[in-house]
């Protein structure tokens, strides 16, 4: 007799998580892709610190405590359990006041705590310890950025000959500019001895680099599109890691980022003064007047109005923005800017605020809500990034009719179609050269055709408003990859499961098949 089914249990350890703690696109991921995940059902739970700046009482405090080994001791964490919004995903945090109870999530702007590596060290040991305090043995551990970077470490030394020495590890990069880097001498803060001191685990160059073990440690690797997965491969763009990251080509797999089409949904956000739909864009119309008066602009439908939402960080072009903005608002546009960041960005666009008030106006700041408003108000949406792992905010504009002018790399190249004027296809403004002269002449590109052919930005709307940018067929992608690492590490897949969707056969591709197939939207 067949074996009852059982579902696939996968653990997601994540620095941050929408709605609890977000700086950047990695929290709405780990916000979604498990809500995702448990529409294939599969027993996904998500493990992270709690932070401060969220109501702690609305979750649940569990029994008991963690014992996470540290280097100066036994750390007794606490537990608390919630779940993801509009699901029943499991989400346990891990509560230690010492180090995660801070103003910031990983340091002030521009800044990182001096801790930082113990505290991940923490957070990376103290999910692996939570899944035995649970009883729960997860067959895959999913593990992102360099804040979670030591559990597939973990999982291949310390948990040696322990239950969780069977999981699958998948390690996924968000972003390779951030690798989590410290001092050689400090690596008796992982708690792992000096031999894993060496250039084929930790040891980048005379430093410590806690992303390149993962590189070496987990089972496979992901990242978060299929362009940034070729590009990191290559100097410059893998930030001094392409040669490990060449090593496992093979292993590395570009999944694009889907998007919260409950939270990013123009015909139901709550921030919005109306909501509007591809078949209706009455409400558009009426969002972006909102925003001109909200901005101090003039309210003027004819004029096309540019947004800007993003950390203002050299990754995001926001110095080449800076050089030909002054230019741009030389033309008949406005241009509205939400960003927080490099302390010069933030003083240069404040400043040029007050001396352009006509036409364009910065916020320095975050702020969810005027986010959604920009991206729902806005004609054309700018990112000129200097290299963008997948970008979650084209994809938002493309879903709220406001066209993308992107740089063509990574995530932006995979999913913004550049406009042909010939045709009048494509669903955005794409450009390769990152210099300000090619920026603004994107831009004037765009304002040129906004004036001259309205039917075709018209049409380019809906285009870019009917495509899909949910989690549905990414999810897909992120179980097979699961399944893929169970059995490479266990050369079988797990005892007892039985695959529930197509998506999930029992004999997935490889990642290198699969990789050659990767959906270009
Ligand atoms: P990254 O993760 O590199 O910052 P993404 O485009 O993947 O870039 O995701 C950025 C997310 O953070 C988006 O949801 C965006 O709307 C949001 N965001 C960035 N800066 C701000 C800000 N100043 N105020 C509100 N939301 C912001």
């Amino acid at each position: 007799m067949a074996k009852p089914a059982r579902r696939l249990k996968v653990l997601y350890v994540t620095s941050e998580a929408t709605p609890f703690a977000k700086t950047g696109g990695l929290a709405d991921v780990a916000g979604a892709l498990p809500r995702a995940l448990r529409e294939h059902d599969v027993d996904v739970r998500v493990v992270m610190p709690l932070y401060a700046g969220f109501d702690w009482n609305a979750l649940q405090k569990l029994e008991g405590t963690v014992r996470v080994p540290m280097w100066w001791g036994v750390a007794r964490a606490g537990l608390r359990l919630g779940h993801l919004p509009r699901s029943d995903v499991p989400v346990y945090f891990l509560e230690y006041h010492r180090y995660f109870d801070r103003p910031f999530l990983y340091g002030p702007p521009g800044d990182g705590y001096q801790d930082n590596l113990e505290r991940f060290t923490f957070l990376s040991r103290g999910a692996l310890e939570a899944c035995k305090a649970l009883n729960w043995i997860p067959d895959v551990i999913h593990a992102n950025d360099w804040q979670t970077a030591l559990v597939p470490v973990y999982v291949n030394t310390v948990e040696w000959t322990k239950p969780l020495h069977g999981a699958a590890t998948v390690f996924s990069i968000h972003n390779m500019a951030y690798q989590g880097v410290a001092d050689g001498n400090a690596m008796f803060v992982t708690g792992l001895g000096r031999e894993h001191y060496n250039s084929s685990e930790f040891e980048h160059f005379g430093t410590l680099n806690l992303m390149k073990a993962a590189l070496r440690h987990a089972t496979l690797l992901s990242t978060v599109s299929p362009t940034y997965a070729q590009e990191i491969q290559a100097p410059g763009f893998g930030h001094g890691l392409d040669g490990v990251l060449r090593e496992r080509g093979g292993d590395l797999l570009g999944i694009l980022n889907g998007i919260d089409t409950d939270e990013w949904n123009p015909a139901t956000d709550p921030y919005l003064p109306a909501a509007f739909s591809a078949e209706d864009l009455s409400g558009k119309a009426a969002c972006k007047a909102a925003l001109q008066q909200e901005a101090g602009l003039r309210v003027d439908p004819t004029i096309p109005l540019f947004g800007v939402v993003g950390r203002l960080t050299s990754q995001k072009g926001f110095d080449i923005l800076a050089n030909c903005l002054e230019r741009i608002l030389s033309w008949d546009v406005q241009v509205v800017l939400l960003g927080t960041g490099d302390r010069e960005a933030e003083h240069f666009f404040w400043w040029l605020s007050s001396v352009r008030r006509d036409r364009f106006r910065s916020w320095i700041g975050f702020d969810n809500g005027l986010a959604h408003r920009i991206e729902a108000g806005a004609d054309f949406f700018v990112m000129p990034s200097r290299f963008e792992p997948c970008g979650l905010n084209q994809m938002y504009s493309l879903r709220y009719g406001t066209l993308p002018i992107v740089r063509a790399t990574g995530g932006l190249a995979d999913t913004v179609h550049s406009y042909q004027p010939e045709s009048g296809e494509g669903t955005g403004f794409a450009f390769h050269d990152l210099t300000p002269d090619a920026l603004a002449n994107t831009v004037g590109w765009a304002a040129s055709t906004w004036y001259q052919r309205p039917d075709h930005i018209q049409a380019m709307r809906q285009r870019a408003m009917a495509e899909d940018f949910s989690w549905r067929h990414e999810s897909e992608s992120y179980l097979q990859l699961y399944l893929d690492a169970y059995r490479r590490r266990r050369g079988h897949l797990p005892e007892g499961y039985r695959p529930s969707t197509a998506a999930a056969s029992p004999v997935p591709p490889s990642v290198a098949q699969r990789r050659s197939r990767a959906r270009k939207r």
